[in-house]
């Protein structure tokens, strides 16, 4: 990647784009637009199409249309392989172009969005197409006068909601394995970052997917995204994004057709660091680098950090040496760590949060205010307690908080005392206690001596009120099938 070209694709004007529903490039039926502010300057970028109840209900019959034609879920399953592995291709082959526009619409640093959208998108499609011609059905060992077959099928329509945060991976997430097993599906982006979505999804089609097949609107997550959890014909439900939303979702499954819903939520993940780590160097490093990557805006950011109360401020030290050295700035600039924040509303419910705080030890204010953008100075809040505000709510932003144990016990009950339980890490360098921690800890990823560890292969997921499912692996397969046994008498 080279600064020229993010300088030349950065200079483009963004021409509005168009929702894609049953392979045609549209509008909202009525015209209406939100308008789309770029958090790396404040400016206007373009504006998206404000879908109504009516697009929504049309994309999803679109999507049941080419489902019932069998034109994708019929299909030889090496016709499905072949066009997402292309897919795949064409994602990699305009990674840049995607990238870019990503971030003039969500402000993630271009170092890590390069890596964590489109290039992941396209590994996450592959991992899927690679997986439909391995994928079998079972016979169950009955009676032999009887032959019973567990039939994996597609479920049929599926719609999913995501965030702004890494709008391309986490759509992956859910679409590859979805039109994978072969159903057809309807995706809304969030508002805040819709443009790049729309394009991987014109490349879909561009790939050869037959039209209805992969559908997607955008515009208000309480109309559009409230029409597709309504929606009677939807058959399941994948949602990432905060609590309150998922909980949302729940209801208006159990108020329309009893949709399965799949939530991935938010995290309040701790980082713990006992004072036998090894090289507290590397710990403090990545305690750093957990939570401020993407401006703290990663779901399973190391939002709490958990310090043994003999190290505690040796190591508070550092991690704010290393803080303060973070280049915050331009996300479009190769050299810079940090980006911008995903919106303005979003920098403000971030400093809401920090009100009353009073130990910040760095950071707490806005920062490049010159620039016109949305930008924060990674913050470190000192001697929070379990009873603490700060030490519960999600704030989904550069800010860590800094919390002290005194033994292995007491540092279980800080990290479980939260109603979240999406990701931990853990530095020792004992093993008994290295197991130990792996299994008290309730979350549903844990780390040891590393943290935020990404890979296709490793399903993701949370415990308690982080999620009720996964995402990613062949385990991810499992949210969009249906298991019909069929007995047959011999
Ligand atoms: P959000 O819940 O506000 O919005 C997510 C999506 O829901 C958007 O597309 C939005 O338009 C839509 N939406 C909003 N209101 C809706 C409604 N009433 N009905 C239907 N849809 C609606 O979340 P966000 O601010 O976009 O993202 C941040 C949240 O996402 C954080 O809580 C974060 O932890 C979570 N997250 C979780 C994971 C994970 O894998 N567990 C990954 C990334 C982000």
């Amino acid at each position: 990647m080279r600064q020229e070209d993010l300088d030349m694709l950065r200079a483009m004007p963004v021409a509005a784009p168009a929702m894609m529903i049953n392979g045609k490039s549209v509008m909202a039926e009525t015209g209406a637009t939100l308008d789309v502010v770029s958090p790396i300057d404040g400016a206007l970028l373009t504006q998206i199409p404000n879908a109504s109840e009516a697009d929504v209900t049309i994309a999803v019959t679109s999507a049941r249309h080419s489902f019932d034609s069998g034109v994708w879920s019929r299909t030889h399953p090496m016709v499905r392989k072949k066009v997402m592995l292309a897919w795949a291709d064409l994602i990699e082959k305009h990674a840049i172009e995607l990238a870019v526009l990503g971030v003039r619409d969500n402000g993630t640093e271009i170092s890590m969005a390069f890596k964590a959208e489109p290039m992941s998108a396209a590994n996450t499609i592959r991992y899927y197409a690679e997986a439909i011609d391995k994928i079998y059905g079972e016979v169950a060992p009955t009676d032999p006068s009887t032959l019973a077959m567990i039939l994996k099928e597609p479920i049929g329509v599926v719609g999913a909601i995501v965030p702004w945060n890494f709008p391309l991976m986490i759509s992956a997430w859910k679409i590859a394995p979805a039109i994978a097993m072969g159903n057809s599906f309807v995706i809304k982006p969030s508002e805040v970052a819709s443009l790049s979505v729309l394009r991987m999804v014109a490349l879909a089609h561009e790939a050869g997917l037959p039209e209805g097949v992969l559908n997607v609107v955008t515009g208000a997550g309480p109309v559009s995204g409230h029409a597709l959890a309504m929606s009677m014909d939807v058959d399941a439900l994948a949602f990432t994004g905060s609590g309150p939303v998922g909980r949302q979702l729940m209801e208006a499954a159990a108020k329309s057709n009893l949709k399965r819903v799949f939530l991935e939520l938010g995290g309040k993940s701790p980082h713990i660091v006992f004072d036998d780590t090894a090289d507290l160097d590397t710990a403090a490093e990545a305690v750093v680098t957990g939570i401020f990557r993407n401006s703290g805006q990663v779901c399973v950011a190391g939002s709490r950090l958990l310090v043994h109360d003999t190290i505690h401020d040796a190591f508070v030290e550092k991690i704010v040496g290393l803080t303060e050295k973070l280049r915050v700035g331009d996300p479009l600039d190769l050299s810079t760590q940090i980006g911008a924040l995903s919106s303005e509303g979003h920098m403000h419910r971030i400093q809401k949060t920090l009100e009353g705080a009073n130990s910040v030890v760095s950071g707490g204010i806005q920062i490049l205010s010159e620039t016109g953008g949305f930008y924060m100075a990674p913050t470190i809040v000192t001697d929070i307690d379990v009873d603490d505000r700060l030490f519960s709510e999600e704030v989904f932003g550069p800010v860590l908080t800094v919390s002290q144990f005194t033994d292995e016990i007491d540092a279980i009950s800080q990290a479980n005392a939260s109603e979240l339980g999406l990701a931990s890490g853990v530095w020792t360098s004992n093993l008994g206690r290295a197991h130990r921690m792996v299994a008290s800890l309730h979350t549903g990823v844990v780390h040891v001596n590393t943290y935020g560890g990404a890979d296709n292969t490793v399903p993701l997921g949370g415990y308690k009120q982080s999620g009720n499912c996964h995402d990613k692996s062949l385990h991810a397969i499992e949210k969009f099938i249906n298991k019909k046994t069929a007995w047959i008498k011999v």
